[in-house]
């Protein structure tokens, strides 16, 4: 059973860079302890609940246009997802506008979308821009950074032996896998991982046709909006992808890998 355990965890942890012979360089997940058919399926299952609840308020898709806008840069970046998961192409895929205040957005794992009208309206955003802000998200979701968080959760919360061994038996209980996907999304994610999801986000919208320079603009409006908020509320945006100042650099450094692609797929 302990040799077992290591050999899980060895082979886990070892990082591998995907390579593309044009286009960005991402670091793999390490530590994917929880099945992604598990993770998917809980994921899928908290957005639902969500979705349930913005209709209940009457705050679910109310604005058709906005709506048929996001289902329409989705279809565009979705194609190029198997890029850097093959799995994306076997996830439902699902977008949904809630009407709230709140500057936020975010990808489930699994491919499950979620923007929130107060980023759509409070920063203005362009179709570029918003096509930047989804790849970043989708980002996240096929790196499975989700996916890493709930396993070190589950890690932190019971152990490793007792999470081989319940994940062996087929007995991590729901409400444990829901704690765990909680403390997930409630958390900041690291900074290399979201300078990995700003990468897949650039080329997401270079290959789907957005520029990508646009997620420069989106970082420089983010953090005018939050300094403009004053006392407020910062952006909920930020409380869970911290803005580094490292960050617009990197996205720059980076533009030259993409822009041909743009360039290519551009009138
Ligand atoms: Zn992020």
């Amino acid at each position: 059973m302990k040799l077992f355990l290591l050999l899980l965890l060895l082979a886990a942890s070892n990082v591998t860079a995907q390579t593309n012979p044009e286009g960005v360089e991402v670091q793999r997940s390490r530590l994917l302890l929880l099945p992604s058919s598990t993770v998917d399926r809980s994921a899928a299952q908290q957005y639902h609940e969500l979705m349930r609840a913005a209709q209940q308020k009457n705050a679910l898709n109310r604005d058709p246009q906005q709506v048929e806008r996001l289902h329409r840069i989705a279809r565009q970046l979705v194609p190029h997802a198997t890029r850097f998961n093959k799995q994306a192409q076997k996830w439902t895929w699902e977008v949904n506008l809630i009407s709230s205040k709140s500057v936020n957005a975010f990808c489930m794992p699994g491919g499950k979308i979620a923007f929130f009208t107060g980023i759509l309206d409070s920063l203005q955003l362009t179709d570029d821009e918003v096509a930047t802000i989804m790849g970043h998200e989708i980002g996240h979701a096929l790196l499975e950074h989700g996916r890493a968080r709930m396993s070190e959760q589950l890690l932190k919360s019971i152990g490793i032996s007792a999470a081989a061994m319940l994940l062996n038996l087929g007995q991590i209980s729901a409400e444990l896998l829901a704690q765990a996907a909680n403390l997930a999304v409630s958390l900041p994610y690291a900074r290399r991982q979201e300078a990995d999801a700003d990468l897949v986000g650039l080329e997401l919208a270079a290959r789907a046709g957005y520029d990508p320079r646009a997620a420069i603009a989106v970082w420089q409006k983010m953090s005018k909006y939050a300094q403009g908020a004053g006392r407020g509320q910062p952006p909920q945006f930020l409380s869970t992808h911290p803005s580094h100042q490292s960050r617009i650099k990197e996205i720059e450094a980076n533009l030259p890998r993409v822009l041909p692609l743009y360039q290519k797929k551009a009138p």
